[in-house]
């Protein structure tokens, strides 16, 4: 699947699933914009991409501060005269059971998981009404499902499909998309730092016996992104071998 001349944000790609989902993209022709809160992460992966032949340009900018999200689409427009794609995947976690989870543990996740979702949407969708186009692929989680010691999490990740599904009602005559990804466990960081046993154990509450990939989430995002997928709106896709088949097991 070919997607050339059109031109994607992918918020958080300096890392994990964001960064596979900016190199899947970039592999099908399409124009990526890095975001990240960190230089060097943007350096790296917009360097990686050029070096493959892809075009893309990095953008520091915190998701949830209004006046920089507006600065990053306007430097996005002034570049490339357009935005087609957004994949909000920025996102963080600060998981601790309610007794311990403070007032600044629940802001920090529902600021960055939430609310940067809604600005980027916000200010992305009033470019993509003035070409009647658009395609929005929300990041949530299968812990949107519920999970111990993730309250500020799973809620977070549960607004995400909420607002995704009201967006899709809100901007389907404007030809804008907007759907959304609820990946299982993914192959980051945040999962070789575990405990072999913890490990042990995650694989094998697996329906597939297997963990996913950023490529995986990439996959489907590239699906939701394309122009063969316009009549797809509001949906949420599990991305998780199988897991959410049965809600709470391990
Ligand atoms: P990751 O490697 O930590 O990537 C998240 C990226 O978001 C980081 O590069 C981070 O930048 C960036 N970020 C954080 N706050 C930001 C902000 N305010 N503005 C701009 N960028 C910000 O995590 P990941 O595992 O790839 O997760 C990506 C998405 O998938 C998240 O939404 C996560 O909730 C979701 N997800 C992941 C899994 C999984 O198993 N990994 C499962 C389900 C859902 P810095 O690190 O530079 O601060």
């Amino acid at each position: 699947m070919r997607f050339d001349q059109r031109v994607a944000m992918i918020t958080g790609s300096g890392s994990g699933i964001g960064e596979g989902i900016a190199k899947t993209l970039s592999a099908a022709g399409v124009k990526v914009v890095i975001n990240d809160l960190d230089d060097q992460k943007i350096e790296r992966v917009v360097g990686e991409i050029k070096a493959d032949g892809g075009t893309a340009t990095g953008i520091r900018a915190d998701v949830t501060k209004l006046d920089e999200v507006e600065a990053m689409y306007a430097s996005i427009v002034r570049e490339f005269g357009q935005i087609d794609i957004l994949v909000n995947n920025a996102g963080i976690a600060r998981d601790k059971s309610i007794r311990k989870m403070s007032e600044a543990d629940w802001d920090a996740v529902i600021d960055v998981n939430l609310k940067g979702v809604f600005l980027n949407c916000k200010v992305a969708s009033e470019y993509m009404r003035e070409r009647n186009y658009g395609r929005i692929i929300n990041i949530s989680s299968r812990a949107w499902l519920g999970w111990p010691g993730q309250a500020n999490y799973a809620a977070s990740k549960g607004g995400v499909i909420s607002l995704t599904r009201t967006l899709a009602l809100e901007l389907g005559k404007k030809g804008i998309t907007v759907n959304c990804i609820a990946p299982g466990i993914i192959e980051t960081a945040l999962w070789h730092s575990l405990p072999e046993d913890a490990k042990a154990r995650l694989l094998k509450a697996q329906p597939t016996g297997k963990i996913g990939s950023p490529k995986d989430i990439a996959n489907a995002a590239a699906f939701f992104a394309a122009d063969a997928a316009g009549y797809i709106t509001g949906q949420t896709m599990f991305v998780c071998g199988g897991k959410s088949l049965f809600a709470n097991l391990g």
